[in-house]
């Protein structure tokens, strides 16, 4: 019987392959291949038709060395714990090799979001704080947004642990509304983060962005804005496009304005006519200078990876690429932004609105971009120079940069001694 796909075992091989580079002390190895603390909800919610439904949740606060945790909130049918810790485990790396001052944590709740009404997805929303009481907080663990989340569930949730607690809070919780202390800049900072990536990425190859093409799998808050930054800031042309029923592909170039208007009305990418139909596998595979996996986990694997043709895999989604294919791209001379580098925009601009929230100070649009911006190419080039040192592929070279920030810091504090 073929093995079930388990991110959280694509975390821990990702990580014990650093600890053997970095010689991590085996105590210390131990310590960061697993979650500090990991909270099981069930939660009881009153339905529409007057019925009650119980829902299974889960928090992940996977290490707190460096910072309060951070991570978001996944509203998922096929949602998993193991899903869960392997997303804590790569917030963790994320924000520290962003150099941020913060851990990482993740949630999920297994729901199918798309079949709730707003009355049922609010009164759950509301249920999961109320069940994770004080474990979350600005100084404890501050979720965000992540797949079938939006800004008004962060603003129940906020609403939730205010009325808890009897006061403002909103640094508890970040990608919020902007009137309720949303920072400018957070709802396309995962893709304009990415943009930045994928910017030095294409200098350091020479490769004109242009008169380059690209193709983006997924077309949620990370795909669709990627489609219009990289076509407003590089003139890159995007040539498919796909979503969970299905992908689209035009030589001359998709447009982002009409494809966009076409998702938001029909719901779908598929059936947007100025196009031919392709699957989400045919989409990878695609002659393309830039391939984003915008969409789930596990999307190049050891099958399809000697047929990935994109030059720089810009990965926007967690965890779209297996380590067997990583050895793949990397030996057939790709040059993959690994998620937790690439998509680290989101969490930085959640970061800058933590900070603004604790001020109670707020940023301009340009503000944000330019401190996000810096952030990202210093990340970019810290990974690539680590990768080059150390003869490893992109991700490995991530890893041995977050992996020692963190290491250092649970030494510091006298955790695991080594
Ligand atoms: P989203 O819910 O806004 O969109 C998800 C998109 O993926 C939708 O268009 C959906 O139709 C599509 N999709 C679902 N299953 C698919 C499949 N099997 N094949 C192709 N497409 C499929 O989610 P998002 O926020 O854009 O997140 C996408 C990815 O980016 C996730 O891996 C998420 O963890 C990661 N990410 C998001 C953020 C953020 O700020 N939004 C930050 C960091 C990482």
């Amino acid at each position: 019987m073929a093995e079930v796909f388990n991110p959280f075992h694509v975390a821990q091989a990702q990580l014990d392959e650093a600890a053997e580079y970095l010689h991590l002390d085996p105590a210390m190895h131990e310590f960061l291949r697993w979650p500090m603390r990991e909270v099981h909800l069930t939660l009881p919610v009153r339905m529409d038709d007057g019925s009650y439904k119980v829902f299974h949740a889960f928090r992940v606060q996977y290490n707190v060395a460096r910072g309060p945790a951070k991570g978001g909130i996944r509203y998922h049918p096929d949602e998993t714990v193991d899903t869960v810790r392997a997303l804590a485990a790569w917030m963790t790396w994320k924000t520290a090799v962003l150099d941020l001052p913060l851990g990482g944590g993740k949630g999920g709740i297994i729901c199918n979001p798309k079949a709730m009404s707003e009355g049922e997805l609010e009164r759950l929303s509301r249920a999961y704080v109320r069940a994770l009481g004080s474990l979350i907080g600005p100084d404890r663990d501050v979720p965000a947004p992540d797949v079938y989340t939006t800004p008004q569930i962060m603003a129940w949730m906020m609403d939730e642990f205010e009325a808890m607690h009897e006061r403002h809070a909103p640094g508890v919780i970040t990608g919020k509304p902007l009137p309720l202390g949303g920072s400018a800049g957070r709802g396309d900072a995962t893709a304009m983060g990415g943009m930045y990536t994928v910017r030095e990425a294409a200098g350091l190859l020479g490769i004109d962005l242009g008169k380059a093409t690209a193709a983006i799998q997924g077309y949620g808050n990370a795909g669709s804005h990627a489609h219009r930054l990289v076509t407003e800031m590089f003139g890159t042309k995007v040539v498919a496009v796909s979503d969970s029923k299905g992908g689209i592909y035009n030589e001359k170039g998709l447009d982002y304005q009409a494809v966009f208007a076409w998702k938001r009305e029909h719901g779908t990418v598929v059936t947007y006519p100025e196009a031919e139909k392709i699957t989400n596998a045919e989409l990878l595979e695609l002659p393309v200078d830039v391939l984003f996996p915008a969409a789930l986990e596990d999307q190049i694997r050891e099958d399809n990876a000697p047929r990935v043709k994109a030059c720089i895999i810009a990965e926007l989604a967690n965890g779209p690429t297996t380590p067997e294919a990583d050895r793949i791209l990397h030996e057939k001379g790709a040059y993959v932004i690994p998620d937790f580098l690439c998509n680290a925009g989101g969490v930085t601009v959640s970061y800058f609105e933590m900070v603004q929230n604790l001020y109670g100070y707020y940023w301009d649009a340009g503000t944000v971009y330019e401190r996000l911006d810096k952030k990202m190419t210093t990340a970019f080039h810290a990974v690539h120079k680590a990768a080059q040192e150390h003869g490893v592929h992109n991700r490995l070279g991530a890893y041995l940069v977050a992996v020692r920030r963190v290491a250092e810091a649970v030494r510091l504090r006298g955790w695991v001694r080594s």
